[in-house]
């Protein structure tokens, strides 16, 4: 059952929230719910009420005529009250699941434009080359007539159109990708994973994606055949790493968990068109290694910026040119608090493209899944007495990209394509970072790497 006690306690900030995040949940439903909330409390008031009575009739010495008429008028009472209150409860959990997080005070409030830069990295970008470098578009030079890095003519006819197919040094570099960020997370102490591609939608859905509603352009459900089943593919394994932890109690001291996987995300994109949907930058299918992080709620804001360093030790690595930014209130999942993404160059795109996404999503999917933990207990100042046990309290989620790789493939190409001199847009040969070498399993037999 989701608190929703700062709903109660401050409509107004609720509303104002809503409107920050241009979040599709109407102001009304905010009064709705609370109306709802205040009927329920008072049935459940009632349904109390009813019950002490009916246990002060149980416990009276038997076989009055008035008690038993008593005995069978409570009965009738509760049977009335309950199936009421289960669906008064029932109606306001569908619409309480449906509200965002609130943001961090710091989070900049609008839309993309106003995404505060917090620091660049990398090489700087001379400003000649903020032109778009036609020739470096990672969609020719990954052609079959070119590098024959993806096949999109035969997957688009096996699948359909942007359901990539990787050959040759792609495929290995999605190999050496993935491992090299797997790497660098298990160095941090995260525990690594392979998590289930498909997930129940509740599951999704309390994890703060709405597969049925708002999100159901970005969902794909697995139909049985008549009808459609409650699983879909994940868009993210952020969903498994979370409910792992569903319906669980944790002691303070088994925090923070942290998790890393390796995933494939399936994203519907309906909608998504022009250059943002070309070649590899967005695709229906990719591989993700994602980090997830379970922690006490006075970590997590420490625990974002450690997320966002690992992502930074990452993708510097790379030798890209990079941008972090700290993304305001309309770019905020329904989970996030806040959310810092990195971008990177990409020469042939002639503009920034997204590799990696942070959020803080506070105790949001702890609440919907149920993820609590009991905080250590403060010392007692009376030595006489044992500190008692703190109540029990929900626990932070946060969750970071650690590697999505067709973006990576695409800023790597982009930026490190050697071309042929001649001008004819013929890729030599491209360079290879440093730290993927180690991870790279094409060893001599590839002489267009560097
Ligand atoms: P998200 O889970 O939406 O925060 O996405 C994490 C990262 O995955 C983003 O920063 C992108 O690099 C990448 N990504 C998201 N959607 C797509 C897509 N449809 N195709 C390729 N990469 C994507």
């Amino acid at each position: 059952v989701i608190d929703l006690s700062d709903v109660l306690a401050d409509a107004q900030a609720v509303k104002r929230n809503l409107r920050e995040r241009n979040f599709p949940f109407e102001a009304d439903k905010v009064d709705e719910l609370r109306n709802l909330e205040t009927e329920a409390a008072g049935l459940r008031r009632e349904l109390q009420h009813v019950r002490e009575r009916r246990n002060a009739v149980s416990s009276a010495p038997k076989g009055s005529a008035e008690a038993r008429r008593e005995a069978g008028e409570i009965k009738k009472l509760v049977k009335q009250l309950e199936p009421r209150l289960a669906a008064l409860t029932k109606d306001i959990q569908q619409l309480a699941l449906q509200l965002p997080n609130v943001s961090h005070p710091d989070v900049p409030v609008g839309s993309e434009e106003n995404s505060r830069l917090v620091k660049a990295l990398g090489p700087a970008i001379p400003s000649a080359e903020r032109a778009t470098e036609t020739d470096r578009d990672h969609l020719s030079l990954s052609s079959p007539s070119n590098l024959a890095w993806t096949d999109f003519p035969s997957s688009s006819l096996t699948t359909g159109s942007s359901w990539p197919l990787l050959l040759n040094e792609a495929a290995l570099l999605e190999l050496a990708l993935t491992n090299y960020a797997m790497s660098i997370a298990l160095s941090h102490g995260f525990t690594p994973a392979l998590t289930p591609d498909v997930v129940r939608s509740d599951v999704s859905e309390r994890c703060g994606f709405r597969p049925r509603d708002g999100d159901a352009q970005q969902t794909y459900f697995l139909s049985d055949g008549e009808s459609t089943s409650t699983l879909c593919l994940a868009g993210t394994a952020e969903i498994p790493l979370v409910a792992m932890s569903a319906a669980q109690t944790f002691r303070a001291e088994q925090l923070p968990l942290k998790h890393v996987a390796l995933g494939r995300a399936f994203r519907a994109e309906a909608g998504a068109r022009g250059a943002d949907s070309r070649g590899l930058y967005r695709v229906h299918q990719f591989s993700k290694v994602e980090m997830v992080v379970v922690c006490a709620e006075d970590e997590s804001n420490r625990l974002l910026e450690e997320l966002r360093a690992i992502q930074e030790e990452i993708l510097n690595g790379l030798g890209l040119s990079l941008r972090v930014l700290d993304m305001p209130t309309e770019e905020l999942g329904a989970s996030a608090h806040r959310k810092y993404d990195i971008e990177a160059w990409m020469p042939g795109r002639g503009k920034w493209g997204e590799l990696s996404s942070a959020s803080n999503c506070t105790d949001y999917q702890a609440r919907r899944l149920g993820i609590r933990y009991r905080p250590a207990a403060a010392p007692s100042s009376d030595s006489a007495r044992p500190a008692s046990a703190p109540k029990l309290a929900y626990a932070h989620t946060l969750n970071g990209t650690a590697a999505a790789i067709p973006r990576l493939i695409v800023a790597l190409l982009e930026n490190g394509a050697v071309l042929d001199e001649a001008g004819t847009g013929k890729v030599l040969r491209v360079r290879l970072p440093e730290v993927l070498k180690p991870f790279w399993l094409g060893k001599g037999t590839d002489k267009r790497i560097e």
